[in-house]
């Protein structure tokens, strides 16, 4: 593995989470103590570019003036109540949200997991109500190399053994199909017991993974003809990341359940949504469901805002633009060491080309010290995420940046 320098400073801190935090993370070794845009700062002042933006929770840069601004505003006035009580944010919100992505409803949540959760939970209760399915014998169709979370419901349904060995019993009513395959879903939707079809429009975690044309609006044509509920988790690929406000915006098609997290905050709380029309949402009545924090005033305000950014800094449209002058620039290096560009709007990947294992963490060391953050996923990829505000400039300079960093790989 590359050797890396670390000021005294930052070992200090590094070693604190090491030493009294859980290990459930395996972090590049970088302290940082300030975000501003598309840059971070360490410990000892060194700039960054942030090229993950929190997994897709930037997407409006760090520390954005506007949120921030709404984020203190709200927070002198009222936090939370519950939803024990009305507040005078919450309504506002939801009418501005459902208004945006053309549903009846919204559901808020807290974290992105509790809105998959959420969904499960909708799609579930729609299948017994609605559909006529048998008691405790519904079926969700998901994905293999999905990723939609960390919950012990939703690890039961991943097919990365890391997540799910030793955390059983799983929860059951799930079945796997192949992803970016239309076929093999028409086979699961004989089943009359499926209720919904769960999938990620651009499987992330996966390794930015993006499926071939056609095959979300194939996806809504079989759950319409099957009568099987479309979840689309566009926690990730969802808001400006891709291009589009939606990754399924590419195709013109509308979900029966939309999943949303991440940037909905701007990165600076956990707040997750999930939109449907009333004959799915009202087969939830009060008590069934629901989160202390869930639709708190501040998230609500924040999140409010956070959308508005998006859409007055057309900040989709600039994710296109720069995404497609990435991904361009990164081939024309004709790096032996980059197997595969691959993306959609500033949601891309590598895929490092090395017989090192280990060839991907040493890039994104080398990266590190060359001023940019990234991290790999799933060995031997890495994502290449910015926050959306990024300038022409600033991604020329990052990817000479790369192409200096992709040296390390010649020892
Ligand atoms: N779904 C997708 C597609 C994700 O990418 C993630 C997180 O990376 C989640 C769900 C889970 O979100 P959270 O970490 O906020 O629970």
């Amino acid at each position: 593995m590359l050797t890396h320098t670390l000021s005294q400073k930052a070992a200090y801190y590094l070693e604190l989470e090491d030493s009294y935090g859980a290990h459930n993370y395996h972090p590049i070794p970088v302290v940082l103590e300030r975000g501003e845009g598309v840059f971070m700062w360490d410990v000892d002042g060194k700039r960054y570019y942030d090229f993950l933006s929190g997994y897709s929770a930037l997407n409006q840069g760090h520390c954005h003036p506007r949120i921030i601004n709404k984020l203190i505003e709200q927070s002198q006035k009222l936090t939370l109540t519950s939803r024990a009580f009305f507040n005078n944010v919450l309504g506002e919100y939801a009418k501005y949200i459902t208004g945006l992505f053309g549903y009846d409803k919204v559901l808020p949540m807290n974290t992105g997991v509790e809105a998959v959760e959420t969904a499960i939970k909708l799609a579930r209760r729609w299948g017994y109500v609605v559909k006529g399915i048998e008691d405790n014998k519904a079926k969700i169709i998901v994905c293999a190399q999905n990723f939609h979370g960390r919950t012990s419901t939703v690890v039961s349904f991943s097919t990365d053994p890391s997540a799910y060995t030793r955390f059983g019993p799983l929860m059951p009513g799930f079945d796997h199909i192949p992803y970016n395959n239309l076929a093999e879903l028409e086979k699961a939707f004989q089943d009359k017991n499926v209720c919904a079809f769960l999938f990620e429009p651009i499987q992330g975690e996966a390794g930015v993974v993006v499926p071939d044309d056609g095959y979300i609006s194939g996806i809504r044509n079989l759950c319409t003809e099957y009568n099987v509920l479309m979840l689309a988790d566009e926690i990730q690929t969802g808001l400006a990341r891709t291009g589009k406000m939606l990754a399924i915006d590419h195709e013109n098609v509308h979900a029966d359940i939309l999943i949303l997290g991440k940037a909905l905050s701007g990165g600076t709380l956990p707040v997750s949504a999930v939109l449907a029309n009333d004959d799915i949402m009202l087969n939830i009545q009060p008590g069934q469901h629901g989160s202390t924090y869930g639709g708190n005033a501040l998230a609500c305000a924040v999140a409010l805002e956070s959308l508005k950014v998006l859409e007055d800094e057309r900040l989709a449209g600039n994710a296109a633009v720069m995404g497609e002058l990435f991904r361009e620039s990164l081939n024309n290096l004709n790096s032996p060491f980059i197997k595969t560009v691959r993306g959609k709007g500033l949601l891309n990947a590598i895929v490092v080309n090395h017989v090192n294992p280990e060839a991907a963490w040493d890039l994104c060391i080398g990266l590190k010290e060359n001023g940019l953050l990234a991290k790999p996923t799933h060995g031997d990829k890495i994502r290449f995420a910015p926050p959306l505000i990024i300038t022409k400039e600033q991604v020329l300079e990052c990817v000479d940046i790369i192409g200096r960093s992709l040296r390390v790989l010649e020892a």
